[in-house]
């Protein structure tokens, strides 16, 4: 039986929300593996809108079980509210088809005080983190001082691990100029909120096994992107967690041999939120034009992306980390109307040409795109549902895209509607 990883191949943003919709119906259970609550998926079905940005895609479905696994960091609070905020649209929540595994780190409000204390602290280089204590949470986790979800049925297990992470975050509020912890106020917040959290917990590895064994099909749904891994991406200008698709495998306790197809997403052109190198940027009208057309602003803050053309060296690369079977080529019709397209297929650095993206900062910041143009096309291709739908210079396009990449294309989306998707291998097939 097939399990297939989602897993975003740039900065993010490149339309996974569309594509594990589509492919959460064809699925029986749905597991998140990493990041928090800032993955925001937009999801329209049977023209209810839903937002997510914690719980799995799968949950607005029926009949489905949602998973998130220990590789998430988890704001307890947050859950009760996007729980209900569900509840009031309708959708069934319970422990029959939410489960959250046990061995997950939870978020506490520190971890949101320190983000924003730190971003807000002059002289320092911002990150452009969202303010949500994410990148804390995880830093308290590798730390070996997180409080987890397990911990929360017994107080003196809470008492223990809140007296070890004050400890450390109370020496660190000193220096930020922050006051100290109330330490009785977070044992009773964390007490008030245990009984909304423990009904959902599990040991999601056992039950994802047993899952497996009956047969039941996989979807692991990845958050952000492989260019903001915090190994892989443009350091530090990255998220605090593994986004490449080996981490659906640790962050929910199965090994990667229940991984049977990688499906990566993959924009036809290149965008990117916030600082870090971009070497396929463009500052001009065609930059402009693209974030018109492809609506580049960011759902929650509303900030400009960054736009440019496609970076076969980047999507390559991330195709290779990730060990991707297949991408799905989202927003190919945002093209539409450009007289040519360039693809930047190599990069110059210091007067040599060079095939990948290097790991230290401040050559990925030298690297100067090399271009390969190609013809546009005038013709629409919004809506397209077949390859007998797309204009000549469009295909040459996609099949240029499969040979940079080294990687077929197993999708391609025409437009938000899930489906004006051309299937080309379905990644649930045996
Ligand atoms: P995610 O962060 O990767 O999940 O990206 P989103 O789900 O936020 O997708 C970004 C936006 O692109 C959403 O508004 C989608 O509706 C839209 N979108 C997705 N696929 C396509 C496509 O093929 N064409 C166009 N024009 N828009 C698309």
């Amino acid at each position: 039986m097939a399990n297939v990883v989602v897993v975003g191949a740039q900065w993010g943003d490149e339309g996974k929300g569309k594509i594990v919709d589509w492919l959460s119906e064809r699925a029986d259970v749905i597991a998140r593996f990493q990041g928090g609550h800032n993955a925001g998926h937009t999801l329209v079905i049977d023209g209810n809108v839903y937002k997510l940005s914690l719980l799995p895609s799968g949950i607005v479905r029926g009949g489905k079980l949602s998973v998130i696994g220990n590789g998430v960091v988890l704001d307890p609070w947050h859950l009760v509210t996007e729980i209900e905020k569900l509840r009031g649209q309708g959708v069934d929540i319970s422990p029959e088809n939410l489960m959250i595994a046990e061995n997950t780190s939870l978020i506490l409000p520190l971890h949101g005080e320190l983000d924003r204390a730190r971003e807000g602290a002059v002289g320092v280089a911002k990150i452009g983190t969202t303010g949500r204590g994410i990148g804390p949470a995880y830093e308290d986790k590798v730390g070996r001082r997180a409080i987890r979800v397990a911990d929360l049925a017994d107080e003196a297990t809470v008492e223990l691990r809140v007296d070890r992470l004050l400890a450390h975050h109370d020496a660190l509020r000193r220096g930020l100029g922050l006051e100290p912890i109330d330490r009785a106020a977070l044992i009773a917040v964390l007490k008030e909120i245990a009984p909304s959290v423990l009904p959902y917990a599990q040991p999601v590895w056992k039950v994802l096994t047993d899952a497996r064994r009956a047969g039941k099909r996989i979807l692991f749904e990845g958050a952000q992107g492989a260019l903001l891994d915090v190994d892989f991406g443009t350091y530090p200008f990255v998220t605090s967690s593994n986004t490449l698709a080996g981490q659906a495998a640790t962050g929910v306790g199965l090994g990667p041999t229940a991984i049977d197809f990688v499906l990566g997403i993959v924009k036809a052109y290149t965008t990117r939120v916030g600082e870090g190198p971009f070497a396929a940027e463009l500052n001009d009208e065609d930059g402009q034009r693209l974030g018109e057309r492809g609506h580049e602003f960011g759902t929650v803050t509303g900030r400009k992306r960054r736009c440019g053309w496609f970076d076969a060296v980047l999507v390559r690369q991330t195709c290779a980390t990730s060990g991707v079977s297949g991408i799905a080529l989202t927003k190919l019709d945002v093209l539409d109307g450009f007289k040519t397209l360039k693809i930047c297929v190599a990069y110059e650095l210091d007067g040599k040409r060079i095939d990948f993206l290097p790991t230290a900062a401040d050559q990925q910041a030298r690297c100067k795109p090399i271009y390969e143009e190609l013809d546009g096309w005038s013709e629409s291709t919004e809506g397209a549902r077949s390859w007998a739908d797309l204009p000549a210079a469009a295909i040459k396009y996609v099949r240029r895209v499969e040979e940079l990449i080294q990687c077929p294309v197993a999708m391609l989306s025409t437009s938000p509607e899930r489906d004006d998707t051309i299937l080309v291998t379905d990644p649930f097939a045996d």
